[in-house]
């Protein structure tokens, strides 16, 4: 169903978040039918550019990130119809009253989504506001990082409020326009199967990994002064946390979900430091020129940053007390994956002779790759070799249900642009959603800042130091392996 006719102003519409994910999405979506031929894309960034040559830049970056979807599809010039580009400064006056002109008429959904530094969001808010462009429908589209710790997420919610309604605010956290992700809140909440579970005392931990194989590559100078916590944990992985644990919304609607995430992270224990490990990856002999180590990557021989990060925590409330959550991110592991893992408890006794085999059932809601959801079940070996017991997965693997290429799957930011078009906020955080989120993290940072704590190193290509393994071990778990 194609939604209604927008207008979306791209703010930083060259740059390289717009070029791999926001302009090749729209492109995918236009070639499913999902966009009217009356909708108009703007870019506006600072480069000097006319319509044609941004056009041209749009269709380069199609052929680039767009995916086998994007090529077959035969629409592109129809699609380059609908954009147009402005260069503008969004601390100066260049540009506002040509865009203030090309948004007159009214009637049209108005999205303006800010791909440019945070530090240009309250200049971005304040200009739409004086040249008459932040009326009341219009929408804001934020990416992170929506602060870096209590104080600075207040004051940027704070002046974003000046100009915008909360409804009108819509801060991406790509993680939750996941597929998998939406199709964990029908697993728990379409079927009368799992809930009855879903509880401390069912459940013998949870386990969240967001594994990258990268490094920091580029991004060197910014991800020193930010580290795993504050550019996985504290929004990504916490935002998965929550919907694994929330209670039951009673209904699937934006606030109604935010709440019940809002009162996971208000119930989230603070972590001591014995229950978090932090790492750094360093090269590994012989591949140093290709994969420098992280100290080396960002140019700092005593950057005490991590790149990896392991801890156990807890939520307290009548679910979840006993129950222990790990989650683990890191970049350069051995692969690049991320999953939640549902442990169940052993049944509480076993009729089965002790060698015949005994599993726990263990749920599997993987995002990347290929997204899907399995849940391992106890059967008996088939064969007459008597009564032996063994795991199987019963997958529920979209690639194999849609038959499609997984590859090809609507991209997180296809579904969360069109939801702003629809005016639908449910996997968007609210403000007082991130700012519960680093009031959690703000004290565990605080904690390793004052005690100078230095990352563990660990090797590149591996799973994370050893404590990390250590820290899993000696509550008699493990962490799932990372493939
Ligand atoms: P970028 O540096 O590649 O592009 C920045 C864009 O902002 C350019 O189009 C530039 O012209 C424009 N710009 C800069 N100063 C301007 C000014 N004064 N007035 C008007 N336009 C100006 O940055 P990016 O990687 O595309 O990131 C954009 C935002 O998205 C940032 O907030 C970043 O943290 C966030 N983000 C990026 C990624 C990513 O993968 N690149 C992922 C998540 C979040």
């Amino acid at each position: 169903i194609p939604v209604d006719p927008f207008d979306l102003v791209i703010f930083g519409g060259t740059g390289d978040l717009a070029r791999r994910k926001i302009l090749p999405g729209l492109f995918r979506r236009f070639c499913a039918g999902q966009m009217p031929d009356a909708a108009r894309i703007i870019g506006a960034a600072r480069s000097d550019m006319d319509t044609d040559a941004y056009r041209q830049m749009v269709s380069d970056a199609i052929d680039e990130f767009g995916g086998d979807l994007a090529k077959e599809c035969d629409a592109r010039d129809a699609f380059l119809k609908l954009i147009g580009y402005i260069a503008i400064d969004a601390r100066g006056e260049t540009g506002w009253a040509d865009l203030q002109e090309a948004m007159k008429g009214k009637g049209r959904v108005e999205a303006y989504y800010f791909s440019v530094s945070p530090a240009l969001f309250g200049d971005l808010a304040e200009r739409l506001q004086q040249w008459g462009m932040a009326d009341e429908d219009a929408r804001i589209v934020v990416e992170k990082p929506f602060g870096r710790d209590l104080e600075t997420a207040r004051d940027l919610n704070a002046t974003l409020a000046a100009y915008f309604d909360e409804h009108q605010i819509y801060r991406i956290d790509h993680y939750l326009g996941k597929e998998t992700v939406q199709n964990l809140m029908a697993v728990r909440f379409g079927n009368m199967l799992f809930e009855p579970l879903w509880n401390s005392q069912y459940v013998d931990h949870i386990q969240i990994t967001v594994a990258e194989t990268v490094g920091v590559g580029g991004r060197g100078e910014y991800y020193d002064k930010s580290g795993a916590m504050r550019d996985m944990v504290q929004n990504h992985l916490m935002q998965l946390l929550c919907l694994i644990a929330m209670e039951p919304p009673a209904r699937f609607d934006p606030d109604a979900v935010r709440d019940e995430k809002l009162k996971v992270i208000r119930a989230l224990d603070p972590v001591e430091s014995y229950e978090i490990v932090r790492g750094q990856y360093q090269a590994v002999p012989m591949e140093e020129s290709e994969h420098p180590g992280y100290r080396t990557a960002v140019g700092d021989a005593k950057s005490r940053t991590e790149s990896f990060l392991a801890l156990k925590t807890h939520i307290s409330n009548w679910r979840w007390a006993g129950t222990p959550f790990y989650l683990r991110t890191g970049k350069r592991m051995s692969a690049r994956s991320s999953e939640i893992t549902v442990v169940f408890k052993d049944t509480p006794h076993s009729i089965f002779a002790e060698d015949a085999g005994r599993h726990r059932n263990v749920l599997s809601i993987r995002l990347q790759p290929n997204e899907g959801i399995t849940l391992g079940v106890t059967i008996k070996e088939p064969g007459p070799g008597g009564m032996r017991l063994i795991d199987v997965p019963l997958d529920m693997t979209f690639a194999d249900a849609l038959g499609e290429d997984g590859a090809d799957h609507v991209d997180a930011y296809e579904r969360l642009i069109m939801d702003v078009i629809r005016g639908n906020q449910t996997l968007f955080m609210r403000g007082d959603e991130v700012e519960a989120a680093w009031a959690w993290t703000d004290p565990i940072i605080e904690g390793w800042e004052l005690r100078h704590d230095v990352p563990k190193p660990y090797d590149s290509g591996s799973d994370g130091p050893t404590d990390a393994f250590e820290l899993m071990r000696r509550d008699g778990r493990d962490w799932r392996e990372v493939s």
